[in-house]
């Protein structure tokens, strides 16, 4: 992850922020200076008490979730007992935290309704959503919430209807159609299930 540092600074006032952090924005531009984490560790920065850990990205992508609950219906909920933050979409619900290693984990909720309780999504049942790589980047997390629960909406209408522009979106609609295959196949053994159980001889008929 890179942050930014003033390079200009006695060893005591050594802090390193996120990007769009408040106190970020107060270093002289001409004393700015964007590294890693890594970097700015080794030469003894210390990590901004406001900026840091997901109470921190909240803060410092406080206008873009702003927007984003407009424009993509998400509610968000932060524990700050537990340090977890739960995030609402129009089908779903998801938390993120921080693993040991410093990077966030994404788990997705298994049964979601709308008119659950803050109280009721923090109880519920999670999985860890695999095909996610623990990141530091809080705004890939985010962006993969939105744009898996979008498509999956669109696959509840008709998943031909899903892009294929980008891998992700390549990889959501194969998996959509293998999905609308297998049903079909199901759809197709039940029929016959059926058929034999009310009667013997229309199966006959069907096999010819
Ligand atoms: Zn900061």
């Amino acid at each position: 992850m890179n942050v930014c540092v003033s390079a200009n600074v006695s060893e005591k006032k050594r802090v390193y922020h996120k990007q769009g952090c408040i106190y970020e924005r107060r270093i002289k531009y001409q004393n700015k200076m964007q590294v890693t984490e890594e970097i700015a560790i080794k030469n003894r920065y210390r990590e901004c008490k406001y900026c840091a850990g997901l109470k921190g990205e909240l803060r410092a992508y406080a206008h873009q979730i702003d927007k984003w609950k407009i424009s993509e219906h998400i509610g968000t909920s932060y524990d700050a007992v537990t340090d977890t933050l739960y995030i609402t979409t129009d089908i779903g619900a998801w938390k993120i935290f921080m693993n040991r290693k410093g990077k966030y984990v994404l788990f997705h909720m298994n049964q979601y309704s709308k008119d659950m309780s803050f109280y009721q999504i923090k109880k519920a049942d999670y999985h860890c959503q695999k095909d996610v790589k623990a990141t530091d980047s809080f705004e890939k997390i985010m962006r993969y919430i939105i744009n898996h629960d979008k498509a999956k909406v669109i696959i509840m209408d008709d998943y031909r209807k899903l892009p294929r522009r980008t891998k992700k979106q390549k990889m959501y609609y194969k998996n959509a159609e293998q999905k609308a295959k297998r049903k079909q196949k199901y759809r197709v053994y039940e029929l016959f299930a059926r058929l034999e159980r009310n009667d013997p001889e229309l199966i006959k008929l069907s096999m010819c």
